[in-house]
């Protein structure tokens, strides 16, 4: 009786490793048919096919498996070779590291925007409230050799009857003390039809959390000749991220800089929950230099330095906080940004961090 077992189980040894050979070279069948149908811009999933293909099968069935059945198994075939089709596209996006190795550094009027070990900084002010407000923090900016100053002219406000921002009025403020203090600026645009005028004034183009899915504001952004800083939206996947980016990408604008800024969870200790593994992910999938924004992430000052510490620590590329002149009276955000006392703290601690992990 084990003899006959064992015959029985030798046989079906065989025919494993016989399905096992189809099953796979089913699969390279759908990956050919998935490359044409790539380049012909049709869809993948053919729900017409499958249906025909079931049909066919129940058809052709003469047990002892029940057309349920059959259908059950052969449905995860259909599924695993369409993920297959899928694990090719994420490979073969613009914006993947398997698609262009080597690290993209972005050059904004001279200073480099990627190169490992060299995080760069990017301070300023929530809002843009008044030439008087922002030069102050430009001098203090460019006192102590930073390049980039932030301050947000349109701001995107949950509501309708909180500060808006100065708007194109605003561009220009950041523009005339940007010049007078050798800094370059970054500024949130939400309109599509306010990138071009705006890229008169910026030197890169912010699009903010709540806009990571503003797909003609992402394509407009992909036409522009101007480096576009992209935060992670408010509940975003990594790879909906990724997929963001690779709108602006695919569109012309290679210069992307990455802004993890928190996700929204249950967690109520932090405003949003800094996802800090997503820098590492960011980093291995794609080639773009990646971002912390310790503010929009904690919503804490007192965390602004751990958190900035933590980002540097997992490889970012450069930080994101919010500088205020005043910050008991400002427009937005008047709890998370840092005065000038405790900016020049927060400066002395992240650069001796800094260079001792480096
Ligand atoms: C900002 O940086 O000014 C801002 C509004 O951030 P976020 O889009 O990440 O909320
Ligand atoms: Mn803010």
């Amino acid at each position: 009786m084990a003899n006959k077992i064992d015959r029985l189980r030798e046989e079906l040894d065989a025919i494993n490793l016989q399905l096992l050979e189809l099953i796979n070279k089913r699969g390279e069948i759908v990956q050919k048919i998935g490359k044409i149908k790539t380049k012909q811009g049709v869809n993948r999933f053919d729900p017409v096919r499958e249906r025909n293909m079931l049909e066919n099968l129940k058809k052709e069935n003469k047990g002892p498996f029940e057309d349920a059945c059959i259908e059950h198994i052969f449905k995860q075939i259909f599924k695993a070779s369409l993920d297959l089709q899928n694990v090719e596209e994420v490979n073969h996006l613009l914006v993947s590291r398997k698609k262009h190795p080597e690290d993209t550094i972005i050059t904004i009027n001279g200073t480099e925007i990627g190169q490992a070990g060299s995080p760069a900084y990017i301070f300023g002010p929530c809002a843009v409230e008044s030439y008087e407000q922002v030069d102050t923090v430009a001098a203090a900016l460019a006192s102590k050799g930073f390049k980039f100053m932030r301050g947000g002219a349109f701001k995107p406000r949950t509501s309708p009857y909180d500060f808006q921002g100065l708007g194109m009025e605003g561009l220009k403020i950041l523009r005339a003390v940007a010049d007078k203090h050798g800094l370059s600026i970054i500024s949130e645009i939400v309109n599509p039809a306010d990138l071009q005028e705006a890229a008169n004034y910026l030197d890169v183009i912010q699009i903010g959390a709540r806009n990571m899915q503003n797909f003609e504001l992402l394509k407009e952004a992909g036409k522009i000749n101007k480096p576009i800083l992209l935060k992670r939206g408010l509940a975003a996947t990594i790879e909906e991220f990724i997929l963001a980016a690779e709108y602006i990408m695919s569109n012309g604008n290679g210069n992307i800089i990455l802004c993890e800024r928190g996700i929204r969870t249950y967690e109520k200790a932090t405003r949003n929950t800094l996802d800090i593994t997503a820098v590492p992910i960011l980093k291995q999938e794609t080639h773009l230099p990646v971002f912390v924004d310790v503010v929009h992430s904690t919503g804490r000052r007192d965390l602004l330095l751990p958190a900035a510490k933590a980002a540097l620590a997992i490889g970012a590329d450069g930080i994101m906080a919010e500088v205020h002149p005043d910050p008991a009276v400002a427009l937005s955000d008047s709890s998370q940004q840092m005065n000038l006392a405790q900016f020049d703290s927060f400066v002395e601690k992240i650069n001796l961090f800094s260079n001792k992990i480096r």
